[in-house]
Formats: structure tokens, sequence, C-alpha cells
């Protein structure tokens, strides 16, 4: 082990002098020019203001490095410049009064060289950690291995996008509003004493448009947009995301008024020790350096701070302190006037066909977020495409919406007998619900396979209610247990098919014995669950009741879903010849339509 390590120690000192080496030799090989001409270092500011006034006759701009300009009268003027710097010098020299020649190029130095600015400091400083490391570890002989991989931090000058492009999310335009204000003219606030958050956090589910929000109050307000993403600073090397924590902000103060938008925040600011992967010391060193730069900068900097999460509940508590991320805007799936103006906004610029029903797309898709729509919109167009279509049909965009919820079309097809068992449990699922729910709207059934399922039956579901009654649940399980009952009653066998309808089922059923107090047991809850905010799973019951009780509880929930399952029954039963009736046409014909399969129930 100790060769080994002397061996590290001289190899190290050999890279080391090698690179120095290097740095040393290198600028011989790469021609300078230019040396007789007087060059004056200036900073961004002064170069634009300098074209601006016409005293610029040329410009050559090094991409993402420096610009060297040429004065009317020979003096050569450089400055330190990257890629929004570069817009700003393009812009300035649109509107210079004389004639500007503009060259934009690449870095062309050595390869080497360029290697050598950029990494020369990261390479001595991983080699130095990697020499600690082989130090510091016991066993000595593991290879030590990481990736490095850079956050990338995005900039864009000054969004085209607005909350014009953001629909049906009022109430969160409305409370960002006063931010997109602040920015504008940070002094009109600082004058009058105001004050403005630093850091507002946007909560939601996934696809609901939190980052397409950040980025619309950026263009709202006309400001850079600096964006970064939680998850990459967490795979970095230690010490790492902290540095490059302190980079965004640097920038950040350079180019203020912006907005910094820290995405999935929750990577870095999971409440530290506490539950799954605590302790991670990258982790913390990262939230230390947010907390420190958050509250360094001055609150009339004009730094606004946005961070994005689906998991507010998992933060730590000292990013949600005042003077830090002390907002919180709630995103959340938009509601059936919501979905209506998303689609409008992604089918603009798109031929659609007269025939189009956005009211009707937007009520058979509860739950969808603004991704998910964004989607459909899409997968229509390709259909059309694919049709050789010239317009986006309805037709197209029905298919789009199974498409989207159930996945395509499956190539396999069902063997003869899976098409009979098929047929009977969907039409079991739709009979139940078209005689006991008359609310609910059916607008397909189907024996194509789609995705995981077999056949399905398409329709509109209620949408999310504040409350349930007793009634309306078991009509609820009566429908979901509809499948099984008619291949029970019709066909006499059981199948695989109908395991998740008996989940959710049994989901309900036990809910409503343990937690809504809806069974003999009476008005008790015996179990509260904790649910992960928006994602709706499950993590933790408590359970307070004895091993008896429990017992108990088992019987009530399987009355409640006998309960069910007769009624369902007893409704498939009394329809015999039409179950028979249906399931030969929808076997002729594979799809029947909610209209056709209605005619055929009330037919006769
Ligand atoms: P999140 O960051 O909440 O996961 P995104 O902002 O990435 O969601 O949304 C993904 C895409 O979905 C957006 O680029 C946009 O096309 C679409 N989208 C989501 N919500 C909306 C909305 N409210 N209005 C319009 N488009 C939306
Ligand atoms: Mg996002
Ligand atoms: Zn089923």
């Amino acid at each position: 082990m100790k060769n080994n390590r002397r061996g590290d120690m001289g190899l190290l000192i050999f890279i080391i002098l090698a690179i120095l080496m290097m740095t040393v030799i290198s600028p011989f090989f790469l021609g300078t020019s230019n040396n007789n001409v007087a060059t004056q270092e200036v900073t961004l500011g002064q170069l634009t203001g300098l074209l601006k006034e016409g005293k610029i006759k040329a410009l050559t701009i090094v991409s993402n490095s420096r610009a060297i300009a040429e004065a009317l009268d020979g003096t050569q003027y450089v400055t330190e410049i990257d890629l929004i710097a570069e817009d700003r010098l393009l812009a300035a020299a649109d509107a210079s009064p004389v004639s500007v020649d503009i060259k934009v190029q690449q870095e062309r130095t050595s390869i080497w060289v360029a290697i050598l600015n950029s990494w020369l400091p990261t390479i001595i400083l991983i080699l130095f950690f990697m020499f600690m490391f082989r130090q510091t570890s016991s066993g000595g002989n593991q290879v030590f291995s990481f990736t490095r991989s850079k956050a990338r931090l995005y900039m864009e000058d000054k969004p085209s996008v607005t909350f014009k492009d953001v629909a049906g999310a009022e109430e969160a335009k409305k409370d960002l509003l006063e931010i997109v204000d602040f920015l504008k003219n940070p002094r009109k606030y600082q004058l009058i004493g105001a004050k403005i958050p630093k850091g507002v956090l946007l909560v939601g589910p996934p696809g609901v448009g939190k980052t397409l929000m950040a980025k619309a109050v950026a263009g709202e307000a006309g400001v850079p947009f600096f964006s970064v993403s939680g998850s990459e600073f967490v795979e970095m090397f230690v010490g790492v995301g902290a540095a490059r924590v302190r980079d965004l902000f640097e920038q950040a103060r350079r180019y203020a008024p912006c907005i910094v938008f820290i995405d999935e925040i929750d990577a870095v600011g999971r409440e530290r020790g506490a539950g799954i992967g605590g302790g991670h010391d990258e982790r913390e060193q990262t939230l230390n350096q947010l907390l420190v730069e958050m509250d360094g900068f001055d609150p009339y900097a004009g730094i606004i701070v946005l961070a994005a999460t689906n998991r507010p509940d998992i933060l730590d508590s000292a990013l949600l302190r005042p003077g830090r991320f002390d907002r919180k805007v709630v995103l959340d799936l938009p509601d059936v006037q919501g979905r209506k103006h998303i689609l409008q906004i992604h089918m603009r610029g798109k031929p659609i066909s007269n025939d189009v029903d956005v009211e009707r797309l937007a009520k058979i898709t509860p739950g969808f977020s603004g991704a998910d729509l964004a989607n459909l919109v899409n997968e229509a167009a390709l259909l059309a495409a694919r049709k050789n279509k010239h317009y986006i049909e309805m037709a197209e965009f029905e298919e789009a919406v199974e498409r989207v919820m159930l996945g395509p079309q499956r190539g396999r097809t069902l063997s003869q007998e899976e098409k009979n068992i098929t047929a009977y449990h969907e039409i079991g699922h739709a009979i139940c619900t078209a005689v006991l729910d008359d609310a609910r709207e059916i607008h397909k059934i189907s024996i194509v396979p789609r995705g995981v399922a077999g056949g399905y039956v398409f329709g509109s579901m209620a949408e999310e209610k504040m409350m349930y009654k007793r009634e309306e649940l078991i009509r609820e399980i009566a429908v979901l247990l509809g499948g099984r009952a008619a291949e029970e009653t019709f066909l006499h066998t059981q199948t695989t098919g109908a395991q998740n309808d008996l989940e959710r089922a049994t989901d309900i059923a036990r809910r409503m014995v343990v937690e809504w107090g809806m069974s003999d047991l009476g008005p008790i809850t015996l179990e509260e669950r904790q649910e992960m905010v928006f994602l709706g799973r499950e993590i933790a019951r408590h359970r307070n009741y004895s091993e008896a009780t429990a017992q108990l509880i088992d019987k009530k929930v399987s009355e409640i879903l006998n309960e069910a399952y007769e009624k369902a029954k007893q409704v498939l039963e009394e329809r015999a010849e039409k179950v028979h009736e249906i399931a030969t046409r929808l076997l002729e014909v594979e799809t029947l339509t909610g209209e056709e399969f209605l005619q055929l129930l009330s037919e006769g």
C-alpha cells in the first residue's frame, strides 16, 4: 500500500509540473500579433457606449471569450464577453451611427492552451482531492472513480415566452405580477421601502408549467433568465456544487435585474439529516452555499430566485425562512377551462379543421397536465401528417387522447378466446356505468389492445369532487367490478385482466371503512394516511387499532366489496340478452362508439 501511495505522489507531482511547463511555454507557440497597436482593456458597458457613440469602425467577437474593437483613431479596445454580452454588443453595433465591420469567430487558439486555460484550476483541484482521498481512504487499493458532470448553467436573455403562453394559472400569474413589476423597476420599490421577496417557490406536480411560468416571468419583465437544475448539483464532486452556486449568483449579479431559476430544488434542498439519502455531504454544502448567497444579496439588487418543486413537504425548513423562499405560488393541474385554454395555445399556428371541438377535448381529459395536453396536440398533428392530411381533424385528436392516456395501439392482437373474454369484460364495465351512473358519458368501447390494457371503455370521468356520498362510492366500486362480474356471469370464469379493477375497488372500500367511517364499525377514523403532496402516493399509514379490529376491518371491507359486486351482477343478469347481443357486435367490429353502444342497449 505504501509503495502505491508514493507512486501516486510521484505521478501527481509530475503531472503538476508538466502542466505548469506547458502553461509557461505555450504562449510562445501562439502567434501573437498586433503588438504594435495600443490595446486598452475596457468594460462591457464602456464598449457598448463607444459603439453607440459611433467611435468604433470594426468589431471582432471571439465567441464566448472576448471582443476586440478597433476605434476610428486606431485604438484597440478589448473586453471579456460571454454569450449574453455578445448579443448586447451586436445590438449596440446595430445601433451605431457609423457602419461597423463585424466579425464573429469561434475561439481558434491552440487546443492545449484552451484546455489548460479552462481546466487548469479544475484539474489541479481534482488531482488534489484525488490525492487527499487516497491518503485518507483506508483500503488504499480501491479504484477511485467519479463522474464529473458540470451543472449546466442555462441562460436566455429576455425570453420570448410571456404570460400569454401560460394558460389556466390566473392565480399564479396574479401572484407573480408583483415580481415582474419589481424587476422592471426595482428603484420604485426601493424608494418607497416596500419589501420584495428574494425567493419564490413554484409548487406543483410535473408538467403543470413551472419552468414555463418562471421563464414567462423573465419574459414579461424583459430580463435575463438563468436556470440550473438541482438534480445536476448533487451528482457532482464534493465542493463543486457550492462553487457552481457561487458562479451562478456571480453571473446573476452582473446581469441584474434578472431571474435565477432553480429547477427541482428538492434535490439539493431536502431536509437535512432526515429520511432517504440524508446527510449527503455534497448536497449539504451546495444547500449551504445557496443559503449564503440568498442571504448575501441586497433585496433591491434586482435578483429574484424562483425555484420549482413537486415535493414542498420535504424541503429543508432553512430554505423556507423569511428572506429566502418565503413565498409559495401553487400551480395545479388545470380544470376544464384551463385545459381548453392550454389546448388553444398549443393549437395556435397549426392547421386545425373546423370539426375540432376544443371544449369536448377539454372535457374528456381530466387529470391531464399542461405537458400532457401539449403532447396531445403534437400527437394529433403527427397522426394527421401520417395520414397525409392537410388539416388536423377531431378524429386525430380523439385518437391522440387515447394514445396519451393509454399508450399506442399494440401491434399484437388478442387470440379469439382473449377477444371474447375482453369483450364481455369491457361490456360489463360499460353497462354498469350506463345503468348506475347517468352522469357519466361513454365515448368508446374497444377490444383493440392499447398500452397495458387488453381492451377498454373510454368515457368521461366525473371531475374531481370535493366530497363523495356513500352511494356514489358503492356505485364506483360496482362499475370497477363490472368486468369481473361479466366474466363470471356469462363465461363462468375469472381472469387476471381484472387485477387493476380489483385493486382500485379494494382501495376505495378500505378507505370507506378506515378513513370515512362508512361501515357499521361506526363513524371513526382508524387510519390516517400521509400522502406525499401532489403525488397522491401514500407513504405511511398510522394504524391505531388492535389485531382484533384489524380482522373486523377486513371483514367490513369485503362486505362492501360484495355488496357492490352483487349490484353489478344484478345489473348484468337483468340484461343478459343485451350483453350477448352487444358482445357479438363488439367482436365483429372491435370498436363501438358511445352512441352505438347506447343505441344497442336501449333498443327493443
Ligand atoms: P413543469 O416544469 O411544471 O414540469 P413545464 O413548464 O416543463 O412543466 O411544462 C412542459 C410543457 O408543457 C411546457 O413547455 C408547455 O408546452 C406545456 N405546458 C405546461 N403547462 C402549460 C400551461 N399552463 N399553458 C401552456 N402550456 C403548458
Ligand atoms: Mg420543469
Ligand atoms: Zn376491467
